[in-house]
């Protein structure tokens, strides 16, 4: 019995996101980038979020408040709604996303057009633009 993925991939969590987060292996997408960042988010592993950042969102990363808004949401859900490039042998890749979290009792959601590069074959988050409701 495997725990689901909380990316909503509906795959398990073990033939999904987790061998990314473990670094047993590495996102050969943008999007399988992005949904396994969501999964470390929700299993608050900050780690990989960190090392899976560079340049801007990386000069915006903040640890502390990072731990803090890790340890203070509870993310629920993720909804991919485009991608654009972003595929094994692109340089870039933008995938739009509507993720949805608790905070304090109250439901939230996100809605993000990340910014993605590939690094030498790494896929990283390099930027990311909020859109607002
Ligand atoms: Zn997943």
């Amino acid at each position: 019995m495997h725990m689901k993925c909380p990316c909503g991939s509906m795959q398990s969590l073990n033939m999904c996101c987790e061998p990314f987060i473990l670094n047993k292996t590495r996102p050969k997408t943008a999007e399988q980038l992005m949904r396994s960042r969501f999964t470390a988010y929700s299993l608050k592993k900050i780690d990989y979020i960190h090392q899976t950042t560079q340049g801007k969102a990386l000069e915006d990363f903040d640890m502390t408040s990072a731990l803090y808004s890790m340890n203070n949401c509870q993310w629920t859900s993720l909804t991919i709604l485009n991608t654009l490039l972003g595929m094994e042998f692109d340089e870039t890749g933008f995938v739009e996303f509507i993720a949805s979290y608790i905070s304090d009792g109250l439901e939230y959601t996100l809605h993000e057009r990340s910014e993605f590069a590939n690094i030498d074959g790494h896929w990283t988050y390099i930027d990311g633009e909020q859109y607002t409701a």
